[in-house]
């Protein structure tokens, strides 16, 4: 029998439904395959400020510290849209990040094929399906950089700093390329290196990794060229690799070019093991609290857990087979729900994967 530590940080809106729900796939898991996930739940976010007046208490950051992964709900929601910057719920994410050094974040875009007709895309650019994997620098860049504000003749300015290290971008680097070994070996660098020397830095050491990975295809896209593409001609991309504030954007994109939010898991990966996994869909406030939120995302994202941080492939796929069988008999949450499916709610949705386990 095999042990691991689960940080479990529900968060706010919809956050607690969802992870409510992976939980227990989680330990029906653990029950099939004879492992002990322990659970140690912590406040993040939107609660956290309710509860000890900050959004990242130390306790939940030594909480995650002393666990093997974390599973992250949603967090932020209207009620502390009002805060100063620094206090807001946001605040914990890029703190959670920095502490655990998360600069990795992976978002596979898949197009299930049970959800096809979700996808807004014409079907002859879909083709089979899709299965993009991007992978977005987390702990740098312009979330990172100097900001400030200064009195001019026409008023107040503001700036925030684009700037990236070489080793910052070599490790994100190998990481894609890594990634996309195990994949279809075509990686596609997305910057803007016609106008930013930063992209122009990250550009040449991205070529510098390559020559490590001569098995691996390497193409460069500036990123309002690659906004396009991804619309355009997606099956182009396998692995793309680019900036925290362009990773952004391009998988908010790539998350609706397969038709819900409500589907797409993410992991945020650093040096050590330690990993964190969330949904990518944010805290939903307009539906939090009314058993409609789709756990599949949160789901597929403890499934990535069990792959990335504790090597447990089976059990993934058993996880990612179960998503699927209950998708193939029909059943849908509200986001992804069309004519003649079976409409449900999260905490059926839930039992069905665990049925379906
Ligand atoms: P954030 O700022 O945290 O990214 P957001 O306002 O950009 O949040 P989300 O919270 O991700 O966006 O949600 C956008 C909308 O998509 C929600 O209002 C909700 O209607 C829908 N939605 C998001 N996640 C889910 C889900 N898991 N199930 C069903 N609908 C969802
Ligand atoms: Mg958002």
């Amino acid at each position: 029998m095999m042990n691991f530590n689960i940080a479990m940080i529900p968060g706010d809106g919809i956050g607690p439904e969802v992870v409510e729900q992976t939980v227990l796939v989680l330990e029906k898991v653990g029950e099939i395959y004879n492992h002990k996930f322990n659970f140690k739940e912590a406040l993040a976010g939107g609660c956290a400020i309710d509860e000890y007046g900050e959004p990242l208490p130390k306790k939940t950051i030594d909480i995650c510290k002393e666990s093997d992964a974390v599973l992250l709900g949603a967090i932020g929601g209207p009620k502390w849209d009002n805060l100063p910057g620094d206090r807001r719920p946001e605040r914990a994410l890029l703190g959670l990040r920095k502490a655990l050094g998360l600069y990795a974040n992976i978002r596979p875009a898949i197009l299930f094929d049970q959800l096809k007709e979700a996808c807004p895309l014409k079907p002859e650019i879909i083709g089979d399906g899709l299965d993009i994997c991007i992978v977005r620098e987390l702990t740098g860049g312009i979330y990172f950089g100097e900001k400030g504000r200064k009195d001019t003749e026409l008023g107040q300015a503001a700036f925030d700093v684009e700037i990236y290290s070489e080793e910052e971008v070599r490790r994100i680097a190998k990481t894609a390329f890594d990634i996309a070994r195990k994949r279809n070996k075509i990686v596609t660098n997305v910057d803007k290196a016609n106008v930013l020397e930063s992209s122009r830095l990250w550009r040449s050491v991205v070529e510098e990794v390559a020559t490590d990975y001569p098995d691996v295809t390497l193409n460069h896209m500036y990123v309002d060229n690659a906004s396009m593409q991804l619309v355009r001609n997606p099956k182009q991309f396998d692995v793309v690799v680019t900036t925290n504030m362009f990773g952004d954007i391009l998988s908010d994109e790539a998350s609706m070019i397969t038709g819900s939010i409500g589907m797409l898991p993410s992991a945020s990966l650093g040096e050590g093991n330690i990993g964190m996994y969330e949904p990518v869909h944010g805290s939903a406030p307009d539906i939090a609290g009314l058993d409609k939120a789709n756990p599949m995302a949160t789901i597929l994202s403890a499934a990535m857990m069990l792959r990335y941080s504790f090597g447990l492939e089976k059990e993934a796929d058993a996880i990612e087979k179960a998503v699927k069988k209950v998708l193939d008999d029909g059943y849908r949450t509200m986001d992804i729900i069309n004519e003649g499916k079976k409409a449900v709610g999260t905490k059926e949705m839930g039992r069905l994967i665990i049925e379906a386990l």
